[in-house]
């Protein structure tokens, strides 16, 4: 790209929404515009990084055998009426009606629709197994959908499913597509864990699941990672990892405590080092491991978005099946309060009247402690800063032996999941196997963040200046500064930057008529892997141009004709 007569503009101001520094930089380079909350437009620089991410990813896909597809993205409700998800998804799912009256929504997930495709394509086991993938819009009305393309409501995802006759093949196929993960997130640039994900309460025990984990210190999820152990999982996965306890407790009722500011929670989650929604997940994490302490033992920050906590839910726990639902009623939390209490059992919470599928926790507490008291966010606070420092040595995790255990804080950049015949047994999908009985199969699903990825390798890779691209995915590999006056040397660099496009180069050539100053600054801030400056004083008088590494500050002096083979 020629910017005297290209499409880019770079930004000073930070937008007041933008709280992470990929989310930030997004914005200043020009790789995004904000089209409304959660919504984004690609703008050149950007696509050009996410078309990368895609293509890295279909090389990867197809090199295992995958078929690419592409599936609607309005899907009509019918099919989601057919697995219950139609109600289950809550709000989460954007739904609205065709002229004909009929329900529609806006593809958050694609099971329902791949496995329609499925039924209508494949009788026989000699087809099987088969693993389709689309690169595609999705949508999901976050809650709060925020730090850019990380959260969006709008946003790109490369989704793929298998199917299989039985769970050997299943679970061969889980491995193909593990290890194409491996793969491509290895050739992305990134430092990423796979780690042991919860497969929720739906899944079957012997169901795999993993999530990779990009490790970044603005991630929402928090891992735990053992390496003497070979063990890395979600916090939500490694919970269950904790022996079943089954005393019964003494549910008392919550009671309305003081109204906690935002100022308080803000200030509370400074001191946490997290931000105010991250401090949901802790709060409740330091609750489940800090077994020995006489302080609440959970508690839940009263952010805007919490309504109640869903309290069926408790019930389906055998230690408090004796509890009556009419005290679980009691426990209930309004927005605005923050409300300490003592239970274990599976969470649902409510966000404005939306579910949150995956806000799902096991709360601990032992049977003397399992009451609730008032709380003084003062005071009681510094206690919980206190169980969260011990239970960061180790807490109480069953690791076959003990080991020393790191929590890491992680984006979910993508995810493996082995849904078993959930889906193929809800919309009636039969194959005939080999002795001509027809048989159920099971599934496979995987997903990539493709726009999250982009944001998540800009928060691992970036420093004061700017954005430090990986090399596999940056916009263009040269930032070409030119600070030439004289018509001949502009010439000679026009000459350059055709060669340099020629020889497969991806260069953008900043010929604008402004300072050096100026395009440095730029080039630092866009960070492709190389800036290579042609001043005229320097190659009047040395016939050398400068190469700059962005990552290290290398600088390397070549002359023209040897600047091709050194950049490549
Ligand atoms: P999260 O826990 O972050 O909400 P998820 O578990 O709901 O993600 P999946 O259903 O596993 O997401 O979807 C597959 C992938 O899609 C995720 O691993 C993630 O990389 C990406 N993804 C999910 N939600 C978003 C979003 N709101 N914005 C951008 N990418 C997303
Ligand atoms: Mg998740
Ligand atoms: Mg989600
Ligand atoms: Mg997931």
């Amino acid at each position: 790209m020629k910017l005297s007569t290209g499409f880019w503009q770079t930004y000073k101001e930070v937008p007041a929404d933008a709280e992470i520094a990929s989310h930030q930089l997004m914005i200043r380079t020009g790789l995004i515009h904000k089209a409304g909350s959660g919504l984004y437009n690609y703008l050149p620089m950007g696509l050009r990084s996410i078309r990368k991410v895609e293509n890295i990813i279909r090389e990867e896909l197809d090199k295992i055998g995958c078929f690419e597809i592409t599936m609607s993205v309005v899907t009509p409700g019918e099919l989601w009426q057919e697995t219950g998800r139609w109600d289950k998804m809550g709000g989460l799912m954007l739904r609205f009606k065709d002229k004909k009256d009929a329900d529609l929504c806006i593809s958050p997930t694609n099971e329902e629709a791949v496995t329609d495709i499925f039924r209508k394509t494949i009788k026989s086991y000699k087809q099987l197994p088969v693993t389709l993938y689309q690169i595609n819009t999705k949508f999901r009305d976050e809650i709060r959908p925020r730090f850019g393309l990380m959260r969006g409501r709008e946003f790109t995802m490369k989704d793929a499913y298998s199917f299989h006759l039985d769970k050997a093949s299943l679970d061969v196929g889980y491995q193909a597509l593990y290890d194409a993960y491996t793969a491509i997130f290895t050739r992305l640039g990134l430092e990423f864990i796979p780690v042991e994900a919860d497969g929720g309460a739906m899944a079957s025990s012997d169901s795999k699941t993993h999530e990779f984990q990009v490790v970044a210190n603005s991630g929402e999820d928090l891992i735990i990672y053992s390496a003497e152990a070979k063990y890395a999982a979600n916090i939500e996965k490694a919970q269950t990892k904790r022996a079943p306890t089954t005393y019964d407790m003494n549910v008392v009722p919550m009671k309305e405590v003081e109204t906690v500011k935002t100022e308080t929670i803000e200030a509370v989650c400074a001191l946490l080092g997290q931000t105010a929604a991250q401090s949901l997940k802790s709060m409740v994490y330091t609750a489940t491991t800090g077994n020995e302490s006489k302080m609440i033992l959970a508690m839940m920050i009263g952010d805007d978005s919490v309504n109640e906590i869903k309290l069926q839910n408790f019930l389906k726990c055998d230690h408090l099946a004796a509890s009556s639902e009419d005290e679980l009623k009691k426990a209930k939390l309004w927005k605005g309060y923050i409300g300490p209490f003592g239970l274990e059992g599976q969470l649902e919470i409510i966000f404005d009247n939306a579910v949150n599928l995956d806000a799902s926790y096991t709360i601990g507490a032992n049977k003397k402690d399992a009451h609730v008291m008032g709380f003084n966010p003062k005071r009681d606070m510094k206690k919980i800063i206190q169980a969260d420092l011990r239970l960061s040595k180790a807490g109480d995790l069953t690791l076959d032996g003990k080991h020393t255990v790191v929590e890491k804080r992680g984006i979910e950049v993508g995810h493996v999941f082995q849904l078993g015949d959930k889906y193929t047994k809800d919309m009636k999908v039969g194959v005939l196997d080999q002795n001509g009985k027809l048989v159920t199969p099971l599934m496979g699903c995987y997903g990539i963040g493709v726009t999250r990825v982009v944001a998540a390798a800009i928060e691992q890779n970036h420093d004061a200046n700017g954005i430090i691209w990986p090399k596999s995915i940056a916009p263009y590999d040269v930032y070409f500064a030119t600070i030439v006056k004289a018509e001949e040397f502009a010439k000679i660099a026009d000459e350059i930057y055709a060669d340099m496009k020629k020889a497969g180069i991806d260069v953008v050539y900043d010929d604008r008529n402004v300072g050096p100053g100026n395009k440095f600054k730029d080039a630092d801030l866009l960070g492709l892997p190389y800036r290579v400056v042609l001043g005229e004083r320097d190659f009047g008088a040395s016939g050398e141009l400068e190469i700059i590494e962005r990552k290290t500050g290398t600088v390397t002096k070549v002359k023209r004709d040897e600047l091709i083979s050194t950049l490549k």
